[in-house]
């Protein structure tokens, strides 16, 4: 009997051993040889993991070079043309994945509501799609070499054109019966593997709001594929939100063998598995994108709630999500603090949380260490309900009378004063906030943590690097300067090593796109600034030069969301202690006549909700965050807000009440096609629509950044336009971000000269 899975394990490493593969790959330092058995190494390391854990049903295909709907994209060959000429297999998936000289990389977005990015399928009416199963026969055998029986982990059929664009216009789902196709074959090879095999669709497209006719492709695709052979059991897995009534009945009308819940992030599924008849249900109940420990007990009693409605002997104990969302160990983590450590459970000690509920909710007989682990499970949820750790009175206090959330003057008159004391010219060019984050900051970040050199020599490093920056865009032209963003190792655990409330992890790495991970903090407690956070560094700046430095601060909605967050009170609330911090810190910047300060929002549109229906609650608190948080500037601080990809139809109406003076946005990948609806509402703030691609090493030329801005001022008149690159420069390198600036303000420069039209 399977009593237990998981939906996906984390794949970059227990130490990013992939991370560090892929970018010595890149870098020519190994070969493909080499990249493959690193590759291969991790992933008989992860399947040893479950197996002595004690999983019963484990994956296989959860691995990836880069991303898994990139290798469905694969997967199906459906190779957009521009990439058709590369005949080399890593050559042609990492070119879709990064660009090259010639090529423009595939888009990338957010997934779902994580901070993970997938790789946007391109459809066309030439897509022309054929089988490559070759990754997932070698990873089934890989495991059954290892005495494994694996389940097989893909994106399901309904997801994968859900999330795919169409670049010639045509309808995606027209695709519909071509990529079916693909699958049943798919299917008839894996049913050639074994005498049984588990296959897992991930289909999270059944948490939003589906519309009728999706709904009758789900029906459509799994009548069809349960079909395709009595050896293989299918599983529809969902997750991060719930699957409303008809879906699951959908669902359960056809021949699948199971269907997977997220009861963490969707307990309205509670009420809607009544329908799901003989089907196996893999119950997400430990939470997949959070690091807190489970609370067994609770657990034990959610499960026994569903058992009302599903036979015991179906109920699979699971994750919520895959495992890619959290952090792989607690073992690295010598320096948290012993008691916030025992709240905690990352990937591995979650693993042990599936399987000790499951040995406690399906069997009544328990061994004694199974009794041992359930009582220091108590014992810890207990400590951390209790912690004086937690709770600040003078907090509690203060958060009572802040409830300004307006500024004292409208964008009318801000504007106005505004551009008389900045003086800037239509068409201002600026940056995002950061420069390249070289090997030599780091080093010298990490030597000054670990107390290898002195607080002077570390300053002195940091001055140094914010007089070359301000030197290179005094040299380059931008009309306002940034400082570059040295003394940051992340932009959101900056902050938080400067609050109460907040601890960090020292290896807690979260895979974000290809090898790129971040390390979110872990907010715990009552949150209060210690002192001044940015106003050191932004002012050493300012004195350095005659130009404008524009102050940069990480905005309450986005230090929440790329936070592992304290589960034990409102996001709401939580947002708003962050938003008084940050209310603070704007105060002490313009005190210091810091005169722009742009408060970063790059992740206010991932936390929105699946669900429609829970949209209005997030907007409504997201949004008093923000203004809470900038409401103590005076009108002549012109604040900024910058936002990562977005697509803004849905709330321009929610950025409009942010009401930042200027915004600027991510569009370079997704093209100008998501302005529009600035225009459509008359959108009155200014606005720096990204004009290049900063996560591709490609850099623009002159010309293509003059159609480019020539394209933007067909939306909006030059006043009201910034130019600038669409997200921070950090991740390029100085050879990249010299150039492609340079070309951006001779670009800026011709425009400016051109008689407009
Ligand atoms: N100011 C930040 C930077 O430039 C913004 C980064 C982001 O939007 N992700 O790095
Ligand atoms: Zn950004």
């Amino acid at each position: 009997m399977i009593k237990n899975s998981i939906v996906g394990f984390a794949r970059i490493g227990e130490q990013r051993e992939l991370k560090f593969a892929l970018e010595a790959f890149w870098s020519g330092k190994i070969d493909d040889d080499e990249l493959r058995k690193r590759a291969k190494e991790l992933r008989l390391k992860n399947l040893e993991y479950q197996r002595k854990a004690g999983i019963d049903l484990i994956s296989v295909n959860d691995f990836s070079f880069y991303d898994g709907v990139l290798d469905m994209v694969v997967l199906l060959g459906a190779i957009p043309e521009r990439f058709a000429d590369i005949s080399d297999e890593l050559k042609l998936y990492f070119t879709m994945a990064r660009g090259d000289e010639k090529r423009v990389a595939m888009e990338m977005t957010k997934w779902f509501n994580t901070n993970y990015h997938y790789i946007v399928p391109e459809l066309s009416k030439s897509t022309h799609f054929t089988l490559n199963a070759d990754k997932i026969i070698k990873e089934f055998n890989e495991a059954k070499e290892l005495g494994i029986n694996p389940k097989i982990n893909l994106v399901g059929p309904l997801t994968f054109l859900s999330l795919s664009k169409s670049i010639d216009g045509s309808d995606v789902y027209e695709h519909l019966e071509a990529i079916l196709k693909i699958y049943e074959q798919l299917l008839e090879q894996i049913a050639l593997l074994d005498e049984k095999v588990f296959v897992q669709f991930d289909e999270p497209i059944i948490v939003t709001d589906l519309d009728k006719r999706q709904k009758n492709y789900l029906l459509k695709i799994y009548e069809k594929l349960s079909h395709v052979s009595p050896k293989l059991n299918l599983i529809v897995s969902s997750y991060f939100d719930y699957a409303d009534k008809d879906t699951i009945e959908v669902l359960s009308s056809t021949k699948i063998w199971g269907i997977g819940l997220d009861f963490v992030h969707g307990r309205e599924n509670l009420d809607n598995i009544k329908n799901i008849k003989d089907k196996y249900l893999m119950a997400g109940v430990i939470d997949g994108r959070n690091i807190w420990k489970n609370d067994i007990n609770s657990t034990v009693q959610l499960l026994n709630k569903i058992a009302l409605n599903v036979q015991k002997e179906h109920i699979i104990i699971s994750t919520s999500c895959s495992l890619l969302h959290v952090p792989y160990s607690l073992k690295y983590e010598d320096r948290l603090d012993s008691e916030v450590k025992s709240w905690l459970s990352f990937v591995l000690e979650k693993l042990d949380e599936v399987s000790l509920t499951s040995r406690f909710f399906h069997s009544d007989t328990l061994l004694e260490r199974d009794n041992a682990a359930l009582e220091a499970n108590a014992k810890a949820n207990h400590s951390r309900k209790n912690s004086s750790k937690i709770y600040n009175s003078v907090l509690q206090e203060r958060l009572k009378s802040f409830t300004n959330t307006q500024r004292a003057t409208s964008f009318d008159e801000r504007i106005k004063i505004q551009k008389d004391i900045l003086k800037y010219p239509a068409l201002a060019t600026t940056t995002i906030g950061s420069f390249p984050q070289t090997d030599e900051l780091r080093i010298l970040r990490s030597s000054f943590k670990k107390g290898k050199i002195s607080q002077d020599e570390y300053e002195d490093g940091i001055k140094k690097y914010i007089d070359e920056c301000i030197r290179c865009q005094e040299e380059i032209g931008l009309d306002v300067l940034v400082h570059g963003e040295p003394e940051r190792n992340d932009m959101v655990e900056y902050f938080g090593e400067q609050l109460n409330g907040y601890a960090f992890t020292q290896n807690g790495w979260v895979q974000s796109y290809g090898s790129r991970c971040v390390k979110p903090p872990l907010l715990f407690g009552d949150i209060t600034r210690i002192k001044p956070m940015s106003v050191k560094w932004i002012t050493y700046a300012q004195s350095r030069t005659p130009k404008i430095v524009k102050g940069m601060l990480t905005g309450p909605v986005t230090i929440l969301n790329w936070s592992f967050v304290r589960d034990d009170l409102p996001k709401k609330d939580v947002a708003k202690q962050l938003a008084l911090a940050l209310n603070d810190e704007i105060n002490d910047l313009q005190n210091a006549d810091i005169k722009i300060i742009q408060v970063d929002e790059a992740a206010f549109k991932e936390g929105y909700p699946l669900r429609k229906s829970k949209k209005d609650e997030y907007e409504k608190w997201a949004l008093e965050a923000f203004r809470l948080s900038v409401s103590s500037a005076k009108a002549q601080t012109q604040i900024h807000t910058h936002m990562c990809y977005s697509n803004f139809n849905d709330i321009i109406k929610t950025i409009e009440a942010m009401d930042a003076d200027v915004i600027s946005i991510e569009t370079a990948r997704a093209g100008n096609k998501i302005l529009k609806i600035f225009k459509e509402v008359s959108y009155r703030q200014e606005i720096g629509p990204g004009i290049y691609d900063i996560h591709s090493p490609r850099i623009p030329s002159v010309e293509e950044m003059i159609d480019q801005i020539d394209a933007l001022l067909k939306i909006f008149p030059k006043e009201q336009l910034w130019i600038n690159p669409d997200c921070g420069l950090k991740t390029r390198k100085w050879n990249e971000v010299l150039p492609a600036l340079e070309n951006l303000v001779k670009a800026v420069k011709i425009v400016r000269g051109k008689k407009q039209p």
